[in-house]
């Protein structure tokens, strides 16, 4: 087990979780599954080691592999500003 150490925001011991990434590439949204990272139990900052960041650095310029992928569908939710009482 990697040892993430503590988290740079609020000094918490990070905890391995596996976790899902979510990357745009171009105008198309990736999700990762399944990502070792560690996790701040305080924050929720989260931090990929330099081994997990160049896999996933490789599956995302795997075209053929993201090609042959399964597709979920998120909400697309537009923002709008909270209508102003009179
Ligand atoms: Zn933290």
């Amino acid at each position: 087990m990697y040892n993430y150490g503590e988290c740079e925001i609020c000094n918490t011991l990070l905890e391995e979780k596996k976790i899902h990434q979510d990357f745009w590439i171009k105008d198309k949204l990736v999700v990762i599954d399944n990502v070792p990272a560690g996790v701040c139990p305080q924050c929720g900052e989260k931090v990929v080691n330099a081994e997990v960041g160049e896999r996933i650095t490789e599956l995302l310029n795997d075209a053929r592999r993201i090609g042959k992928s399964p597709t979920i569908s998120v909400p697309l939710i537009k923002y709008e500003a909270e209508p102003v009482a009179v």
